[in-house]
């Protein structure tokens, strides 16, 4: 099986100049290659609709982008039981609403035959990509990562692999493999630099919500990453750039955050977009939700104006509940008036 997998892997990976062509296109229009629902002529901004919530919550803005839900694998799967996910994902195609954007993250081991045999309606997506963490690099390239680097995948790599999404700063990154907000956004400039659609992780510890830091911690993950993303044409934000609200007490814990406490977190992020960067990558930019999302309580989120879709752990290793979670989209955009 192994065999099996390491050969298709190689199949993948042939480059050819049609592909050379596309990889070069794709870095000069990166937005094209996840075209968002407001590229498409979506609408926006309907305050008026009838969901009691968002009167409650003060919303001060939402998001245009197309719903999106991604699937954590984490460090968990032998070949039989990814297998069997990737068939019982295949399975519930015919299920799933045609308005979410979905992807989905196996270790880099089960990458290529997750690749291989998963259907194209999930996105495969990488947990991590590497850069130098000394490397100083005035164009926000950082791209000198291959090589004497043991034990490392680099945004090169992934683009080779024709991998289009990458995780980067994921808490249990940050926090056990000592990732700073500072590689983080370098790792964030390298990808986009190579393509690859990024999906950012932030969020506070128990002890900093506590202390009332969380919004600190927030804006300092966010700014370490927008000082990378200088919106030249390799590295713009817009729907390739989305970010993922999570918050560490929550995740793996069982502990869900309130709505409140998500959609209050989510517009502050949305106005910090609009403050540092700007009013349009503030709307474009996808926004998730992750922390012991499930199949029961994720509708209940789905129905706030700032949550753009969730980044789900546990519950994306049921490819039955997943598939439930993706379908929270139409819950979300009937809320929201779109
Ligand atoms: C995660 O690790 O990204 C996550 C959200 O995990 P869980 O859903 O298990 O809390």
């Amino acid at each position: 099986m192994m065999m099996m997998m390491m050969a298709s892997s190689a199949a993948t990976t042939t480059i050819t100049s049609s592909r050379i062509s596309s990889l070069s296109a794709r870095k000069s229009n990166p937005i094209a290659f996840f075209p968002s629902r407001r590229a498409a002529g979506a609408t926006n901004n309907n305050n008026n609709n009838s969901d009691g919530r968002r009167g409650q919550l003060q919303v001060v803005s939402e998001g245009t982008g197309r719903f999106i839900v991604g699937g954590n694998w984490k460090c968990n799967g032998t070949r039989e039981s990814v297998k069997a996910l990737v068939e019982t994902l295949n399975k519930n195609v015919p299920n799933i609403e045609k308005n979410c954007d979905i992807y989905c993250c196996p270790t880099f081991l089960h990458l290529p035959y997750v690749k291989e045999n998963l259907d194209e309606r999930f996105n495969v997506c990488a947990q991590n990509s590497w850069v130098e963490a000394d490397l100083v690099d005035p164009e926000h390239h950082y791209d000198s990562t291959t090589g004497a680097f043991t034990g490392e995948i680099s945004a090169e790599m992934l683009e080779d692999l024709e991998v289009p999404f990458v995780l980067l700063g994921h808490s249990e990154r940050r926090t056990l493999l000592g990732d700073t907000d500072e590689i983080v956004g370098k790792k964030v400039a390298h990808a986009r630099y190579h393509g690859l659609s990024v999906v950012v992780c932030v969020g506070e510890t128990l002890e900093e919500r506590e202390n009332g830091t969380t919004f600190d911690v927030i804006f300092k993950q966010l700014k370490a990453v927008a000082k990378e993303i200088d919106d030249r044409e390799h590295s713009s934000w817009g729907s390739s750039v989305v970010i993922a609200y999570e918050p560490i007490w929550a995740i793996g814990t069982g502990k869900v955050a309130t709505p409140e406490q998500v959609q209050e977190v989510h517009s502050k992020i949305r106005n910090w977009l609009a403050e540092n960067v700007s009013e349009d990558v503030a709307k474009a930019t996808r926004i998730q939700y992750g922390g012991s999302v499930n199949a029961t309580n994720c509708a209940d989120l789905a129905k706030l104006s700032d949550i753009d879709g969730f980044l789900v752990g546990g519950a994306s290793l049921n490819g039955d509940d997943f598939a439930a979670i993706c379908n929270a989209s139409s819950v979300h955009y009937k809320a929201v008036g779109r």
